[in-house]
């Protein structure tokens, strides 16, 4: 190392200059932070802004996502309702059709769904069910006392 009162190159590890006496200050103490201590800070903090756009683009995604199949299990709700609906003379597809409407329906209904395809959804289903019902008891009915 150099001495820096008088210049003169002396071995590392003194604590004092053994051409000119004075004490040597250590140079290795110092508050500025190094180039590669500001690199690291500001790659860590361009990491957590895009980390945070992130988590926030594939909350927005998800949501969406929900949204949506909720809307479709209403929609299928719809069709499974008509269905059994139209079915329920058969009974027991009318059933089965009308409980998975009914089903559906208030799953859509449960994930915040508020379009009123999950109504009619539900009151299909429901319709479907009951005249399956009533047609089984109908049928019981007539093959008992016919
Ligand atoms: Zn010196």
């Amino acid at each position: 190392m150099i001495c820096q009162n008088c210049g003169s190159q002396i071995a590392d590890g003194l604590n004092f200059c053994t051409e000119c006496g004075k004490p040597i200050v250590s140079q290795s103490v110092s508050s500025e932070p190094s180039k590669n201590e500001v690199d690291e800070y500001f790659k860590k903090l361009n990491y957590e802004k895009e980390y945070a756009k992130e988590a926030s683009v594939s909350h927005s995604v998800s949501v969406d996502k929900q949204r949506k199949r909720a809307e479709a299990s209403a929609t299928s709700s719809i069709v499974m309702g008509a269905l059994g609906f139209f079915m329920s003379a058969l009974i027991i597809p009318g059933l089965i059709l009308g409980i998975i409407s009914i089903v559906k329906a208030v799953n859509s209904k449960k994930a915040g769904y508020k379009g009123k395809s999950g109504t009619i959804g539900l009151i299909l289903g429901i319709l479907s069910t009951l005249i399956g019902v009533l047609m089984f008891i109908l049928t019981i009915y007539y093959t008992v006392t016919g």
